[in-house]
């Protein structure tokens, strides 16, 4: 399944003029098996001893190019540690509110907000944001030790 959705991510590149560098494809290949929405900080350190010479700044660069060809979603967070989602068809995130994990949650689009609020504001509503918070079962077992 992951794997399907990286060979459609490098499918998609080969159309746009997004040359394909082995930097580049490990780092678009950890975000599609990750699935954790981690930082470019976090891909950094996972791959710095496969690739002793790339710096964070590379991997930012690189996760700029796949926003912007769509590939993958920046979800900021009002600082500096922007996480990124491969995942691009419309989710909700469950956050931990102890160790930050992210986690995908399916359910339906609330379509009927973006509608009320934009009777109610006259505002042209484009987008929403829910996030949900709470406590991991990881963190909620280490507080039972
Ligand atoms: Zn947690
Ligand atoms: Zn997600």
């Amino acid at each position: 399944m992951e794997n399907q959705r990286l060979q459609e991510a490098l499918h998609s590149l080969k159309n746009t003029k997004v040359r394909m560098t082995p930097q580049r494809h490990a780092i678009l290949e950890f975000l599609f098996s990750a699935r954790t929405h981690p930082t470019a900080d976090e891909i950094y350190k996972a791959l710095e001893g496969k690739f002793p010479n790339m710096s964070v700044a590379t991997v930012y660069n690189n996760l700029r190019v796949f926003k912007e060809v769509g590939l993958v979603r920046e979800l900021t967070y009002g600082d500096s540690s922007s996480r990124f989602d491969s995942n691009t068809s419309d989710h909700y995130h469950v956050i931990c509110d102890e160790c930050g994990k992210i986690v995908d949650f399916h359910y339906p689009g609330l379509d009927e907000v973006e509608t009320l609020a934009e009777h109610v504001t006259g505002f042209n509503v484009f987008n929403h944001r829910m996030e949900i918070y709470g406590t991991c079962t990881d963190c909620q077992n280490i507080k039972k030790h």
